[in-house]
């Protein structure tokens, strides 16, 4: 992770990380990750490229039994949001269409 992303996702775990225990082992020893990884869609065992979507994640592992929380980095704040995909842009209208446009108005 760049440093501003592990920065925004520490103050993430130090105000939203209220895990408690361990669910597997009970201890409370858990230790974050410091890269983001990607999880794609599963396409029956092979690997699909592009047209899925891809949920960026930052694991938190428990540093005893290895119990592994996927926070998604997006929502966490440590990597921005994708843009949203936008509608093409309406084209200027052809002479043709707009002399058409001026008979129906008429
Ligand atoms: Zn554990």
């Amino acid at each position: 992770m760049e440093p501003d992303q592990q920065q925004r996702f520490n103050e993430w775990l130090r105000t939203k990380w209220h895990h408690g225990a361990c669910p597997v082992c009970q201890t409370n020893s858990y230790t974050a990750g410091s890269a983001i990884f990607q999880m794609f869609e599963f396409a029956g065992g092979g690997l699909r490229l592009g047209g899925g979507p891809i949920y960026p994640v930052i694991p938190v592992v428990c540093a005893n039994c290895g119990y592994t929380v996927f926070i998604n980095a997006i929502v966490a704040g440590a990597l921005a949001a994708p843009p949203l995909p936008t509608a093409p842009e309406e084209q200027p209208k052809g002479a043709e269409e707009a002399a058409a446009d001026q008979q129906r108005d008429e």
